[in-house]
């Protein structure tokens, strides 16, 4: 059975990029007579919070989105995210890391054009009296190998990375104490049985990196499917900034029906831009419609 996921950051409200994503992701689980659980990534207590949680699981429901189980959400998953970080370590693919830059950001999922930089491996091999001599508490960092991972995407085709060269060992758990996104995520999608992973194509680089975390875990990997994103009609990537994402302000003026509709008919999926609901277009959803190269929207 195909077992598909909703994992939204409650960092802010969703916007309509999001919807789109879900929309997608739900469409192909509901078409398939799958399960789909809602996973609520608050793995950083200091950008999350359960009031945009409640929030998303509002503006969920308000287009028919709806899930089968909502799973425990990260922030109180530490325990399971302890022993995956202690198998690896016994496996000798831990280090720590000192140096100052040392992902700040892990916790959260690193979206294109964000930048990454591949780490040089400048602590992966200093001697326990190296170790002991730094003062501040490390980051924790995942050797990775010298060796190609691909991810057979369901619509962006095969990708792959040479680990070593394009990513570099990655940082697992924070400084803080934190786990990062690439740990966690993975650690949940293992649990929560997720066949399925239909996301935002801004996450692709993410896949092999989780590929082979999957593998170090001895789990099944899930199937990927990196959807477009969505772009303004003058071509750049549409924006919270810009205020053209905000589902408050479009509900002001459009149903939801026809927010899915325009979404929808953006895709590929329905030939007319025309009002419709998730289940009505469920009934007609159809993986091989869907666009692969980013979007142009007119709402
Ligand atoms: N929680 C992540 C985000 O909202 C998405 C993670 C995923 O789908 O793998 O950016």
């Amino acid at each position: 059975m195909t077992v598909g996921r909703f994992a939204p950051s409650p960092s802010g409200k969703m916007h309509l990029g999001n919807l789109f994503s879900f929309l997608l992701a739900w469409c192909s689980v509901r078409s398939a007579g799958g399960e789909l659980v809602l996973r609520m990534e608050d793995l950083d207590p200091q950008r999350t919070s359960a009031e945009f949680a409640a929030l998303i699981r509002r503006d969920l429901l308000r287009f028919g989105l709806d899930w089968d189980r909502e799973v425990p959400c990260q922030s109180t998953r530490t325990a399971a995210y302890d022993a995956a970080f202690a198998k690896l370590e016994q496996m000798g693919l831990i280090y720590p890391c000192y140096c100052s830059r040392a992902e700040v950001h892990a916790a959260s999922a690193p979206h294109l054009g964000q930048s990454e930089f591949v780490y040089a491996g400048t602590c992966r091999d200093l001697t326990p009296a190296q170790r002991a001599a730094r003062k501040r508490a490390p980051a924790w960092r995942l050797r990775v190998p010298d060796q190609e991972w691909i991810v057979r995407d369901g619509l962006q085709g095969d990708y792959s990375e040479l680990l070593s060269r394009d990513c570099g060992d990655f940082v697992v758990r924070r400084a803080d104490g934190v786990y990062a996104y690439q740990l966690a995520v993975v650690v949940d999608d293992a649990e929560n049985g997720v066949t399925q992973v239909v996301r935002g194509r801004d996450l692709l680089a993410s896949a092999p990196r989780q590929k082979y975390l999957f593998s170090l875990l001895g789990k099944p990997a899930p199937e990927y499917i990196h959807v477009p994103l969505l772009m303004a009609p003058d071509g750049r990537r549409l924006s919270k900034r810009d205020g053209d994402l905000d589902l408050d302000t479009l509900l002001g003026r459009l149903t939801p029906e026809e927010i899915l509709g325009a979404l929808a008919f953006a895709a590929g999926l329905i030939d007319r831009k025309e009002a419709i609901s998730a289940k009505e277009l469920a009934a007609v959803f159809d993986w091989s419609r869907v666009r692969r190269e980013d979007i142009c929207l007119t709402l």
